[in-house]
C-alpha cells in the first residue's frame, strides 16, 4: 500500500528533538562549542590543522586562493572532473582561476587516469578530486600523478566525510581537504565548510585567508536557526511532501552561482553540528548498510549498471548512484517520485554543458564524453536514516517495473 503522505527526501541527516534540546543545552553550558567541534574533527581524521568557514564552497574557494598565493600567482588552471557538483567550478571561478576539465569514467565516477597523465604542471596549479556521492576517488593514484608533476591536490570530501581510501580518511589526502556541513551532506549544521591540511606552509597560507573573513551576521544566524528547525521537522518522510512542494530549503536543487559570501562559520550552529558529527560512525554505517541492501535488491542488467567503488575504498554512500539507460532514465526518476521516493538525476548536466561556464572552460584532448554520459544516465537513490526496508523494496520494484515491465508490488 502506498502512503500518499510519505515522501523519502533525496538526502539529509535526521535531527531529533533530543538533538535540538541537547544542542541548546551545550550552547548554554559551554562558551566554546566551536573550538570543541573543530578539535573533534581534527582529532577524528588525524590532521594537524583544521579551520571552519561559512560553507564548503567558501572553503574550496579559500583553499584555492591559498594555493594560488603559495604559487605566487604563476599557474592559473584547476583540473576538476567533467561531471561533478556545480559548486566545484564555481569555487574555481570565484578564486579567480580557470577551470580545466578532465574526463571521468562512468563506472567509477572518478577521473580517467589517462586524463591526468597528460597534465601540464607549468599551467595547472591544482587537481580537485570530488569523491562524488561518498564514493572515495582514487586519491593514492591522483596524488602520485599530480605530485610527480608539481601540481597540488585538493581532496574535496564535501560528500565523503566518513569514507576512506588506502587506509586514510577521505578529506585528508592531498595538500588540502574539504568537508561540508550543508543540508544534504554526510552530517549537517545547515551551513558550514572545513579546510584541513597537514602542511605548515599550506596551513599558514589558509590562515592568512581565513583571518580576514567577516563574521557571520546576526541575520544569517537567525536564518540558520529557522532553517534548522524547519529541517529537523520537515526531513521526516511524513512531513517532507510539504517542503518538497515548496522550494524553501532548496534541497535537491542545483544552480551554478558564485555570489555566495566568504565568511566565518556560524558558531551558533556548532553544537548541533558537533552532536551529529559525534554520531558519524553510526550515521555512515546506516548509509552503507542501506547501500548494500540496494545492491542486493536492484534488478541489474543491460539497462541498469552499478557504479563501482575502488578496491581499497570504504565508501560513505551519501547517496546510492546507479547508471540507467538514457532512454529509460527520466521515466525511472518520475516513477520513483510518484511512489514517494526522492530519487534524483542529480546534477542536470556535465560541467561542459553549464551555460554560465561556456566561455571559460578548457578541456583535456580526450574530451568529456564520459562526463556527458554520466549526466544522461545517473540516478541517485536515498540512503539516509529515514529510509526503511519497505522503501528500499519499493525502490527496487519501481525500477524493475519501468525497466523490465513486470511490476512485482
Ligand atoms: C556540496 C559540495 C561543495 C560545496 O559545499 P557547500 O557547503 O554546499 O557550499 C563542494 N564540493 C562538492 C563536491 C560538493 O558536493
Amino acid at each position: 500500500m502506498m502512503d500518499a503522505f510519505r515522501f523519502v527526501p533525496p538526502a539529509g541527516t535526521p535531527i531529533s528533538v533530543a538533538d535540538l534540546l541537547g544542542s541548546i543545552g551545550a550552547a548554554l553550558i559551554s562558551a566554546d562549542t566551536l573550538m570543541q567541534f573543530k578539535e573533534a574533527v581534527r582529532v577524528r581524521v588525524g590532521v594537524r590543522y583544521c579551520d571552519f568557514v561559512s560553507t564548503g564552497r567558501a572553503g574550496l574557494t579559500l583553499a584555492l586562493l591559498a594555493l594560488k598565493a603559495l604559487d605566487g600567482g604563476k599557474r592559473d588552471e584547476v583540473v576538476i572532473p567533467a561531471y561533478t557538483c556545480f559548486s566545484v567550478p564555481s569555487s574555481v571561478i570565484k578564486a579567480g582561476l580557470k577551470v580545466r576539465l578532465a574526463d571521468v569514467n562512468p563506472t567509477t565516477l572518478d577521473f580517467v587516469p589517462s586524463a591526468l597523465e597528460k597534465l601540464d604542471g607549468s599551467r595547472v596549479l591544482a587537481v580537485v578530486a570530488t569523491n562524488l556521492y561518498g564514493l572515495p576517488s582514487d586519491l593514492p593514484s591522483i596524488t602520485r600523478l599530480a605530485h610527480d608533476r608539481g601540481i597540488y591536490v585538493v581532496d574535496d570530501a564535501a560528500q565523503c566525510l566518513g569514507g576512506q581510501v588506502g587506509g586514510r580518511p577521505s578529506g585528508t589526502w592531498g595538500d588540502v581537504g574539504i568537508y561540508s556541513f550543508d543540508k544534504g551532506k554526510n552530517v549537517t549544521s545547515i551551513d558550514g565548510g572545513v579546510l584541513l591540511t597537514n602542511s605548515d606552509q599550506v596551513a599558514e597560507a589558509i590562515a592568512r585567508q581565513v583571518q580576514v573573513l567577516p563574521k557571520c551576521r546576526m541575520s544569517e544566524s537567525a536564518s540558520h536557526l529557522a532553517k534548522l528547525l524547519v529541517y529537523a521537522a520537515m526531513l521526516h518522510p511524513r512531513a517532507y511532501w510539504l517542503p518538497n512542494s515548496l522550494p524553501f530549503l532548496g534541497l535537491g536543487t542545483t544552480a551554478y552561482r558564485t555570489d555566495y559570501p566568504l565568511a566565518q562559520y556560524d558558531s551558533w550552529m556548532a553544537p548541533v553540528g558537533h552532536r551529529l558529527f559525534a554520531r558519524l560512525d553510526a550515521i555512515t554505517a546506516q548509509r552503507r548498510a542501506n547501500a548494500d541492501r540496494l545492491k542486493q535488491l536492484l534488478p541489474w542488467g543491460p539497462l541498469l549498471d552499478p557504479v563501482l567503488p575502488g578496491l581499497d575504498a570504504v565508501p560513505a554512500y551519501l547517496r546510492y548512484p546507479v547508471l540507467i539507460d538514457p532512454d529509460y532514465r527520466d521515466a525511472v526518476v518520475a516513477a520513483l517520485k510518484a511512489h514517494g521516493i526522492g530519487a534524483s538525476a542529480s546534477y542536470p548536466t556535465a560541467i561542459i554543458d553549464v551555460p554560465e561556464l561556456s566561455e571559460q572552460l578548457r578541456c583535456e584532448e580526450g574530451g568529456t564524453r564520459g562526463g556527458q554520459a554520466v549526466a544522461r544516465r545517473i540516478v541517485t537513490l536515498p540512503t539516509h536514516g529515514y529510509v526503511t526496508a519497505r522503501d528500499q523494496e519499493r525502490m527496487a520494484a519501481v525500477v524493475s517495473a519501468v525497466l523490465v515491465g513486470e511490476r512485482r508490488k
